[in-house]
């Protein structure tokens, strides 16, 4: 039996796999059972930043499997604490604290939690949310309900109304949805699932202030902008306050997932000032949440992209990637354009055939991914060489040249 019909037989039904089975990574390519290598310019969504079988992750990792796996939060551990106080660093939050999590969902949900339970003490009705159309932030019930995608909603519903979406580019529509009952507006730098949408300044600076009018808290998901993917430790660093201000948008709770240990599941909120304090003993828990080998994880991964100068290698590559992927327009008359930041990028088509795409440079080697009908995405390891751009460029142009000649 192949591995494709096991997995049929014996997992749910949840993912539209592509017919690759990966067995070793390095850097930024993978190599799959049949011996044959692929440039990963996806990371797995946006995941192993630092590239496969990075050496810091793994000699950190095996150090601690073999001293200590679990202890559960009943106790202390020092990974954690010391994971916790690197991040703020990075956030330059002196009244920062942290909560731990296993994923992007579950740091969401516990954002979410924390924001009612801030309101709360404001008002017992102060629970409601406003986040933005397009915008993904998990799939728990909570954090499905915060997700502005209505196709995603529909199997699910009802899901409680106690959201507002509201358009991703529409500051008044935002203003005008954040009222005395809003515990929380959550929002993307970058709304990546929704298709790799910059979300304007003008709408961090509406949600701040009437976050400020109303006790609200802005909750950015950093869940795969973070980490130096767009050229910035964060999203919310490149966001300007108006009137030409150099200084960014603040927000109250940051959650983190995906990059920050290069693989292993771990997710984060970082909460600064009142926020910080509005979660006591017994109001949010997790099982494996902060464990010692996932901190130390996130600990080299953290420790590396500071070293290595990673942020602002993605910052210069990213101008990089989008001049090749505007060169492809030379090359096919199906590339429509290129819309994102740093190293989280899409292609964008003149017509709906990124499934098409994406198949075709896989059949090339290349891994990338249709984040819409009309739009491939393109998340490189912030590790890439000029090199693999050259092999991006070449593999994705041959995808398009596939893709047309079947078209016609
Ligand atoms: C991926 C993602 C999530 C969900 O993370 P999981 O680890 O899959 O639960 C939430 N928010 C954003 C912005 C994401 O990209």
């Amino acid at each position: 039996m192949t591995l494709m019909s096991r997995e049929a037989a014996a997992l749910m039904g949840t993912y539209a796999r592509q017919p690759v089975e990966f067995v070793a990574g390095e850097g930024a390519w993978l190599t799959a059972a049949d011996g044959r290598t692929y440039l990963d310019f996806l990371s797995g969504l946006a995941v192993t930043s630092l590239g496969h079988a990075h050496p810091a992750v793994t000699a950190a990792v095996s150090a601690q499997v073999r001293r200590l796996v679990h202890t559960s939060n009943l106790f202390y551990t020092e990974p954690q604490v010391e994971l916790a106080e690197r991040l703020q660093e990075t956030l330059g939050w002196s009244d920062g604290r942290v909560f731990f999590a296993n994923s992007g969902a579950e740091a969401n949900e516990g954002a979410l939690k924390l924001a009612r339970r801030h309101g709360k003490r404001q008002h017992p009705d102060k629970v409601g949310v406003v986040a933005l159309e397009g915008s993904f932030h998990g799939r728990t019930l909570a954090t499905l309900a915060a997700t502005g995608n209505p196709a995603k909603h529909e199997p699910f519903e009802p899901l409680g109304g106690w959201v507002t979406h509201v358009g991703h580019d529409d500051p008044e529509a935002l203003d005008a949805a954040v009222d005395d009952r809003t515990s929380a507006v959550i929002m993307e730098a970058v709304q990546g699932e929704g298709g790799v949408r910059v979300v304007p300044d003008a709408v961090w600076q509406a949600a701040r202030s009437a976050c400020d009018r109303t006790g609200a808290l802005l909750i950015a998901d950093e869940v795969q902008t973070g980490l130096g993917r767009l050229g910035a430790w964060y999203g919310w660093q490149q966001t300007r306050a108006s009137g030409g201000r150099a200084e960014p948008i603040v927000p109250d709770v940051v959650t983190l997932a995906k990059a920050l240990a290069n693989g292993l599941p771990i997710g984060a909120v970082v909460a600064r000032g009142d926020a910080s304090k509005a979660f006591g003993p017994g109001d949010h828990a997790t099982t494996f949440g902060g464990g010692p080998v996932v901190c130390r994880a996130a600990i080299a991964v953290l420790r590396t992209i500071a070293d290595e100068g990673l942020v602002d290698r993605a910052r210069a590559l990213g101008a990089e990637l989008t001049a090749r992927l505007r060169a492809l327009a030379d090359v096919s008359p199906m590339v429509a354009g290129v819309r994102g930041r740093g190293l989280l990028q899409a292609l964008l088509l003149d017509r709906p055939v990124a499934g098409a795409v994406t198949a075709a440079a896989l059949a090339h080697g290349l891994v990338v991914n249709a984040v819409a009908p009309d739009a491939v995405r393109v998340a490189p390891p912030l590790i890439i060489t000029d090199a693999d751009l050259d092999e991006l460029a070449a593999r994705l142009g041959a995808a398009l040249d596939d893709v047309l000649a079947e078209a016609s």
